[in-house]
């Protein structure tokens, strides 16, 4: 093997992602997400890459996206090669849909919402799909979506944070939506497709999204993708005890102090920063982190709510 051959095969360099959504700024917990997957990976002297997950253009807000990269700057973040955006990688998307399609894996889906609306809930809350099209659309029914067709058994993972992870993606979800309704091509798949081809490794992202990587793990599988490693970070509430997010109102970190920021995820994060952190300045804290960062210390649940984000 030659040596560029070498540095190139995977495994090698790790190599981690950040993708927050563009429907608003970023908030305490996106920069916890964009903190522990960029400390993971680059304490190992890996690639950090960053892309915008903007496939779902009725959600996108306008200056959003530009708003996050400005953020992400100024509190130290670099990432490597350009930003990848969901939105100009649609050809990607369905490349590897019409494989599954030529594999017989996808099946064309006739039912409306109200039509599902008596199935069982999934762990996501989404409805678990009962398999009314599986062996071909009713007579008169045109396809509304595509469906990836799911075989019963377990998809087992072990999560650097949450522990061992087991799904039957069959019984708890069903066959879900790949290509939907309005055309788009589903979240699932684009984020399979997007980190195969960008080489990602580790995968570190929001406890919220643990429900989705059975799925994903399934999606790697058919597409012949390695699987990376996975670690779901905790994910931070207000003090009413909901997840923030946009629908919570979460408080924008726009404005918020750098330095002190990035302590307070650290200590979020169980890495047990010293105080007086807080009141150094940027670049002493990013080699603070880089240098005592220990995936091991990430709690799995953080109960407390955080003071001042909600
Ligand atoms: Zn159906």
């Amino acid at each position: 093997m030659a040596l560029g051959e070498a540095l190139e095969s995977p495994g090698m360099t790790p190599v981690g992602r950040f993708a927050p959504s563009p429907s608003g700024p970023l908030h305490f917990g996106s920069i916890v997400a964009a903190l522990g997957s960029c400390l993971a990976v680059r304490q190992g002297g890996g690639r950090w890459l960053l892309r915008i997950e903007d496939l779902d253009a009725p959600r996108t807000v306008a200056g959003a996206a530009e708003g996050i990269l400005r953020t992400l700057e100024r509190f130290g973040f670099e990432w490597d090669g350009p930003v990848v955006w969901q939105h100009a990688r649609t050809d990607a998307y369905r490349e590897a849909f019409e494989r599954l399609q030529t594999g017989g894996w996808i099946f064309g889906c006739a039912c409306t919402r109200k039509e599902m609306a008596d199935s069982a809930l999934a762990r996501d809350g989404t409805r678990r799909y009962p398999g009314i099209c599986r062996a071909g659309l009713p007579a008169g029914r045109a396809a509304r979506a595509w469906r990836l067709r799911v075989d019963p058994g377990v998809v087992a993972f072990d999560d650097a944070v949450q522990g061992r992870v087991v799904e039957d993606v069959a019984a708890d979800v069903g066959d879900f939506v790949l290509l939907r309704a309005d055309g788009l091509f589903a979240y699932q798949l684009a984020v399979v497709v997007d980190d195969a081809e960008a080489g990602v490794t580790e995968v570190v992202r929001g406890a919220d999204l643990l429900d989705s990587t059975p799925r994903q793990i399934l999606l790697q599988r058919l597409l012949g993708y390695p699987t990376p490693a996975y670690a779901h970070l905790p994910v931070a509430s207000n003090a009413a005890g909901e997840k923030l997010s946009k629908q919570t109102l979460a408080r924008s970190v726009e404005g918020a102090e750098p330095a002190r920021l990035l302590v307070d995820a650290l200590d979020f994060l169980g890495q047990g920063p010293p105080v007086d952190l807080a009141d150094a300045d940027l670049a002493t804290v990013w080699g603070w982190a880089l240098e005592n960062w220990s995936m091991a210390r990430v709690p799995r649940r953080r109960a407390q709510p955080v003071a001042g984000y909600g």
